[in-house]
């Protein structure tokens, strides 16, 4: 039966596929596609592993019929005669071969998805002893997991599978290997979600999470459709659902009845079109109407990233968020040398363009491992983030400056500070700056000049701004945190999203006053955070005065196309408007 399910649009566009439900505890299994010649190696694997865990459970229980009652109770036993049933039940290895076999997924992967399918049933039984054995069955998955990754592993890589387009008949009839999949899971980390970036997926649906919170900003970088917030939908969802992911409307459709597919199957064309007619816009400077030419930047996670910001025009990248750098390796941080092979493949990457390189931005909703998380202090947005966490350990940060320091000789490199918002932060950063190129010049190694620049994206530093004009070379201002802590909204609370607004008169006139107050003194100034690349908000953004953007690349093209459209002498006194009003959203229209 259809029926669909609302959460917040993140990454725009239509995506139809395949469910594949995923818990974030077993996001670290590995997810690729084998080639159809290992699929018989692939059911050894798992069978062997399976096979490992039986003779243990075996040896278990031998040692535990010798020993007395008190030592071994009884259920101890019992216990182990579940496993055994567990491991050895039918529906379990059918559906793993059958995951392998036709669907070409890796043996952990099956492994967890039909363990997935499993325990839906189990949670479904009215038996409450029945019920509880799900969490035998997870044990079991588990201890055939550890056996595989002792089971030698075939050489191979993650493949980014050729989806092929599916046809009207293939979504009605077919189920072959070629259908895209979607992910659909209860929460993804920032880092969970970088993992996919090479991946598989054709789209990705969340229960929890905000329009701004890292994860999304993620999902967008990935540029394919993703809804967050949709509450229950991983309880909802069955693996293996056809379900269609509306990343504009923020709608997901389970089950869909072949009217609804053949009205987003339209749709999903409409989009591909709209996107071959901007692409159209890439080599047309982004200048306005009347003549005012605008920077566009582009924001990157990673330094692959360079090539997508080249690719789609950007003359820059105003934000390299340096952090995901840092993230999923189970605390351990890479080193300098590593650091400065990543930062230097960046700015190569762009090809003598600028790269702005953010210092670590950890805490909050982007632990620096998902088993890092910081759930021991009540308000970790409020705590020990971004460049205070940096001071909290001056090695690390002096390490992090050194290899920002030792890239910028290949190219044009800036450094930007997050979330500094005293006077004294200002002044130890800058201390520390000049305190790596002492180590770099003690060690006889060469470095490049930087730029340096703050975030604004506490409401005190925008309040305070003479500060920050006279230590940097340059502002960018940070609109996704900004309206957090200028609305008390947590960015990553879906139930707070629909508070969480750029149009608040509060967040606009902080950001016009920064823009204002950097043009009067002549330093530059840019947007970095999630409204610079919505097309909502260009024309109201260049009516207040700003001209230069930073967004993921994939906005690019459709900021440029509002950009070509603006007349900036006539946005100037709509934009004051709006700031002169208390309640601008109901009564202005946001674009112009
Ligand atoms: C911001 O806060 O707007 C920003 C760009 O930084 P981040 O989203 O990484 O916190
Ligand atoms: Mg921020």
């Amino acid at each position: 039966m259809t029926f669909s399910i609302h959460g917040l649009a993140v990454a725009r566009g239509i995506a139809i596929g395949r469910a594949v439900l995923v818990a974030s505890t077993r996001l670290d299994v590995a997810h690729y596609f084998i080639e159809a010649g290992q699929v018989a190696a692939e059911v050894k694997r798992v069978r062997d592993a399976r096979d490992a865990v039986v003779d243990e459970i075996h040896r278990l229980q031998v040692s535990v019929a010798h020993m007395g009652p008190k030592e071994a109770p009884h259920e101890l036993m019992a216990l182990l005669d579940v496993h055994l049933m567990l491991l050895q039940d039918e529906e379990l290895s059918r559906g793993v071969k059958h995951w392998i076999t036709d669907r070409l997924y890796n043996a952990e992967w099956a492994l967890t998805t039909q363990f997935e399918i499993i325990a839906r049933q189990f949670d479904d039984m009215e038996d409450e002893y029945l019920r509880e054995r799900k969490a035998d069955l997870e044990q079991i998955t588990e201890k055939v997991l550890r056996a595989m990754r002792g089971v030698s592993l075939p050489v191979m890589q993650p493949m980014a599978r050729a989806t092929r387009k599916p046809s009207q008949q293939d979504l009605l009839l077919d189920d072959t290997v070629n259908v895209p999949l979607i992910l659909i899971a209860h929460d993804l980390s920032p880092a969970d979600m970088l993992q996919f970036k090479k991946s598989v997926f054709a789209g990705f649906v969340t229960d929890v999470g905000g329009k701004t919170s890292h994860t999304a900003i993620v999902a967008r970088s990935l540029d394919i459709p993703a809804v967050v917030g949709v509450r229950l939908c991983s309880h909802l969802v069955r693996q293996d659902d056809w379900v269609i992911i509306d990343g504009d409307a923020g709608v997901v459709v389970v089950d869909p009845s072949p009217i609804i597919l053949a009205e987003y199957g339209f749709k999903q064309r409409q989009g591909e079109l709209e996107r071959g007619r901007l692409s159209r816009l890439l080599h047309t400077p982004s200048v306005t109407l009347d003549g005012e030419k605008i920077e566009l930047l582009a924001n990157i996670e990673m330094p692959d990233d360079a090539a997508a910001a080249i690719r789609t025009g950007a003359v820059g990248v105003g934000l390299f968020r340096s952090e995901f750098l840092f993230m999923g390796r189970h605390g351990k941080l890479p080193n300098e040398e590593e650091q400065y092979l990543a930062y230097r493949k960046a700015i190569e990457g762009m090809q003598g363009l600028p790269v702005t390189i953010r210092t670590i931005d950890v805490g909050a909703d982007k632990p620096l491992d998902e088993n890092l998380r910081d759930d021991a202090h009540l308000n970790p947005a409020l705590g020990l983030r971004a460049i205070r966490w940096s001071l909290a350990d001056p090695s690390m940060f002096l390490t992090q400056l050194r290899a920002i320091l030792r890239a910028a000789a290949h190219g044009q490199a800036n450094v930007m500070i997050p979330m500094l918002v005293h006077a004294s932060e200002i002044r130890q950063t800058m201390a520390l700056l000049d305190h790596a190129r002492v180590q770099l010049d003690n060690r006889g190694v060469a470095y490049g000049p930087l730029k340096i620049g703050a975030m604004i994206e506490i409401p005190a530093a925008a309040l305070t701004l003479n500060v920050f004009l006279k230590y940097f070379d340059f502002l960018s201002i940070g609109t996704n945190d900004l309206i957090q802590y200028t609305l008390a909204i947590d960015r990553a609370d879906e139930s707070v999203a629909h508070l969480y607004d750029p149009m608040h008169p509060a967040v606009l006139r902080l950001v016009a006053n920064t823009i204002a107050q950097c043009q009067a003194q002549g330093k530059p100034v840019s947007v970095c955070g999630e409204m610079a690349g919505d097309i909502n908000m260009t024309k109201l953004l260049l009516g207040m005065g700003l001209r230069s953007f930073s967004m993921h690349p994939a906005q690019i093209l459709a900021v440029k196309h509002e950009v070509l459209r603006a007349d900036i002498g006539k946005l100037k006194p709509w934009a004051a408007a709006i700031l002169a009003d208390d309640e601008p959203a109901p009564r202005f229209s946001k674009r112009q």
